[in-house]
C-alpha cells in the first residue's frame, strides 16, 4: 500500500536519504553525526538536516557519548527513540488472528490471538476490522501514537494495491484489505504474505541475520519459501512470491486452492502430512501414535521415539522439500537455508532427510558449505508484520510520513 502519490526526484532522494540515515542510528546509536556522515556518505550539512527534523518529530533524540581513555568533553550521539510510537501488526492464519501492540524498536507490548473461524458466513473483511476495533478498545489504555498497521497471511496477495485475491482456508475473492483497513483508521497499512514478510524478519532480527544468501522454507498450513540473494529479499516490493508451494509434485494428487493438482503443498501441509499418517496408521497397528490424538506433536514426538511409521512419514516431508530446494540451491547458492515448520519440534529427522536430498540432487560446490537450521521465530505471533515496519522506516516511506507528522 502505502505509495499514495507519486514522489517527485527530491522527494525521492529525500525520503531515501531519511531512510539510511534513520537505519544506521537504529544500528549504530549512540553515533555521533560525525560517524553518520560517514556511514552514510552524506555531507555534514545534509546530515545535520536531517537530523533536525527527525529531532523535532521525536523519532531519534540525543544522548552523551563518551570514549573509553578520552579524557574530553563527551561527544553527543544520536539513538532512535522508539518507545512514543506504536503500530499494529496483525496475522491471520488458519482459524485464527493474532494481533500484536508493537513499538518502533519493534518490541511488543501487548498481543491477543482470538478464534477467526473457517465457516463463518460473515465476510472476512468485515470480521478482520471489527477484530481490529475490539484490539484497540480492549487496549486502548497502552496505545501511544499509532504509526500504522502492518498484515501479514496466506494467499495470493496484491501487496502494492493492499488486495487479498484468493486465500487458502477462507472464502475470499479481491477482498480490498489494504484500502478498507486505511480509510478505516486513518493510517497506512502495509500488507505482505506471511512467508515473505517472515523471511524478512529473521533477516532482520532472527537466525539469518547478516546472512548476504539465504533460502527460508516454511512447512505449516501452507508451504512456501523466502529468498534473500545478495542481502535482499527476492521480490520485495512486488506482489511475486517464491511459490515452490504450487509446485506440482503429484500431477493426479488432490486439487489445490491455486486451481492445480498435485501442489507440494497439497503433499507437504501439516494438514495433508496429519492426513497421510491417518491413512497409514490403519497399516500400522503397532505405531505409537495410536491411542492419543493425532497432532503434529504427537507425531514429532513418536518419531524422536523411534516409531517407524511416525519417522517414515517425517522422512517423506523432508524428501518431498529437499527435492525442491536442490533446485534452489543451485539457482541461488545460499549459505543457509532456514526451516519454519512445526516439524522442527523432530529437526534431527527432519534436517537431516532435507539435508541429504539437496546433497544427493544439487551442485556438490553450492551444498557442500550450505547449513540447514531451524527459524527463530515460529509460525504464530506477529514477528512477521514488525519487519514490514521496519523495512518502512529503513526504505524511508512510513518515515517520511511520520516527519511530515
Ligand atoms: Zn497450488
Amino acid at each position: 500500500m502505502v505509495a499514495d502519490s507519486q514522489p517527485g526526484h527530491i522527494d525521492q532522494i529525500k525520503q531515501t536519504n531519511a531512510g539510511v540515515v534513520y537505519r544506521l542510528i537504529d544500528r549504530h546509536g549512540p553515533v555521533s553525526r560525525i560517524d553518520l556522515s560517514r556511514l552514510a556518505q552524506l555531507a555534514p550539512a545534509s546530515i545535520t538536516k536531517i537530523v533536525r527534523e527527525m529531532l523535532e518529530a521525536h523519532l531519534v533524540q540525543e544522548t552523551e557519548i563518551q570514549d573509553p581513555g578520552s579524557r574530553g568533553r563527551p561527544a553527543v550521539g544520536l539513538m532512535v527513540e522508539t518507545e512514543a510510537w506504536h503500530y499494529l501488526s496483525v496475522r491471520i492464519n488458519r482459524g485464527e488472528i493474532s494481533l500484536g501492540l508493537h513499538d518502533l524498536s519493534s518490541q511488543l507490548i501487548v498481543e491477543d490471538t482470538v478464534s477467526l473461524p473457517l465457516d463463518d458466513p460473515n465476510p472476512l473483511l468485515s470480521r478482520v476490522i471489527s477484530q481490529v476495533d475490539q484490539f484497540f478498545i480492549r487496549h486502548q489504555h497502552r496505545l501511544e501514537r499509532l504509526t500504522a498497521i502492518a498484515i501479514t497471511l496466506p494467499g495470493i496477495i496484491d501487496t502494492v494495491k493492499g488486495i487479498v485475491h484468493r486465500m487458502p482456508f477462507y472464502d475470499v475473492c479481491d477482498m480490498p484489505l489494504g484500502e478498507e483497513l486505511e480509510n478505516h483508521t486513518g493510517v497506512p497499512v502495509f500488507i505482505q504474505h506471511d512467508i515473505s514478510a517472515w523471511t524478512m524478519a529473521e533477516g532482520l532480527f532472527g537466525a539469518s541475520r547478516g546472512a548476504r544468501d539465504v533460502i527460508q522454507v516454511v512447512i505449516d498450513h501452507n508451504v512456501g519459501a523466502g529468498v534473500i540473494t545478495d542481502g535482499r529479499l527476492l521480490h520485495a516490493g512486488s506482489s511475486s512470491l517464491v511459490e515452490i508451494g504450487h509446485t506440482q509434485v503429484d500431477p493426479y494428487g488432490k486439487r489445490c486452492y491455486c486451481g492445480n493438482h498435485g501442489c507440494l503443498e497439497t503433499i507437504a501441509s501439516i494438514e495433508s502430512i496429519l492426513e497421510l499418517a491417518q491413512q497409514r496408521m490403519n497399516q500400522s497397528m503397532g505405531s505409537m501414535l495410536h491411542g492419543q490424538p493425532l497432532t503434529v506433536e504427537s507425531l514429532c514426538d513418536a518419531a524422536l521415539q523411534g516409531d517407524l511409521l511416525a519417522k517414515d512419514i517425517i522422512l517423506g516431508v523432508g524428501i518431498n522439500v529437499g527435492r525442491i530446494l536442490a533446485i534452489m540451491v543451485n539457482l541461488f547458492n545460499p549459505q543457509v537455508i532456514l526451516i519454519g515448520s512445526p516439524l522442527n519440534r523432530a529437526a534431527e529427522i527432519l534436517h537431516p532427510a532435507i539435508t541429504s536430498c539437496i546433497r544427493q540432487q544439487s551442485l556438490p560446490a553450492y551444498s557442500q558449505h550450505m547449513v540447514v537450521e531451524s527459524t527463530q521465530y515460529n509460525h504464530r505471533g506477529t514477528m512477521a508484520g514488525a519487519a514490514l515496519v521496519k523495512d518502512a522506516m529503513y526504505n524511508g516511506s512510513l518515515l517520511i510520513r511520520l516527519l511530515q507528522g
